[in-house]
């Protein structure tokens, strides 16, 4: 493969379907992953060839070591080389802590945070190889601020943060950057489940006035997969309408 290979998690839809249009647009040879959604995962390679570009899907669940480990020895065996990883799997179990169940906690834990530290542990050393890689991974105003109801999910995402900026440390003299992009209220499947009510109360705290959309993300993401981000590494860019 000589182009540039992107692997976005959890791509089918929403942020990571986005992202991953808008990197192949930029010339990346796009991994579409998923792990339940085969459909909208399929959906997302076809609009991907429409545009022009080249991309595939593979499943796999980000909060499963081992088939995390399988699936990038095969997909590095197929294609050679992966360059940029961008960390987008996540889920929400919301709950106030008082009634919140172990599986809620954990399961968030697992596919976020977890799912993180999988991909860049079993990713990082082919581009450790390559000397040159980016690894982005997204994050949320929730790991940043702290959020009613979501203490499993604030969690994760904070790990991800501190994951994000140790990792960086280790690799930044490896030619390879890790950052963390961490969207504010983005319009999505994710967030379809709130309340109009809640809803109404977070549009009040956006000082932009408005939700963000998916290309808000998929821009930053582009510009930290480039050589133009270089010189950025360990950093949260929070793209957020300045509600943080
Ligand atoms: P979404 O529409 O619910 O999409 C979530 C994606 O994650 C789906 O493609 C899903 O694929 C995938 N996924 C979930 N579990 C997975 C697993 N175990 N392995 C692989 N893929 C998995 O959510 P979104 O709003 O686009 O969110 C994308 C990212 O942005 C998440 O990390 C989220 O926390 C973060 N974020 C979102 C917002 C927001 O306001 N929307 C704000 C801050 C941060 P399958 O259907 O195949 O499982």
């Amino acid at each position: 493969m000589e182009k540039r290979v992107a692997l976005v998690t959890g791509a089918g839809r929403g942020i990571g379907r986005e992202v991953a249009i808008e990197l192949a647009k930029e010339g990346y040879y796009v991994i579409v992953n998923y792990a339940h959604s085969d459909t909208a995962a399929k959906e997302c390679v076809e609009q991907i060839k429409q545009d022009g570009g080249e991309a595939e899907c593979v499943k796999f669940d980000v909060a499963d070591f081992k088939e995390v480990e399988e699936c990038a020895g095969e997909i590095i065996k197929r294609l050679g080389h992966v360059d940029i990883l961008v960390n987008n799997a996540g889920i929400t179990r919301d709950n106030l802590l008082i009634g919140m169940k172990e599986e809620e906690f954990d399961a968030v834990i697992n596919t976020n945070l977890k799912g993180t530290f999988n991909t860049m542990r079993h990713f990082a050393k082919f581009m450790l190889k390559a000397k040159w890689g980016r690894i982005i991974n997204i994050a949320s105003i929730s790991g940043v601020m702290g959020n009613p109801g979501q203490a499993n999910y604030s969690a994760s995402k904070a790990g991800v943060i501190g994951l994000t900026r140790s990792v960086a440390k280790e690799l930044a003299r490896k030619g390879i950057t890790v950052n963390a992009v961490a969207p504010g209220y983005v319009e999505t499947e994710m967030t379809e489940a709130l309340s109009d009510k809640a809803r109404e109360g977070i549009m009040a705290q956006i000082p932009a006035g408005r939700g963000g959309n998916v290309s808000d993300i998929a821009n930053a993401v582009v510009f930290l997969a480039s050589e133009k981000s270089s010189y950025i590494t360990g950093q949260v860019i929070e793209v957020n309408g300045g509600m943080h």
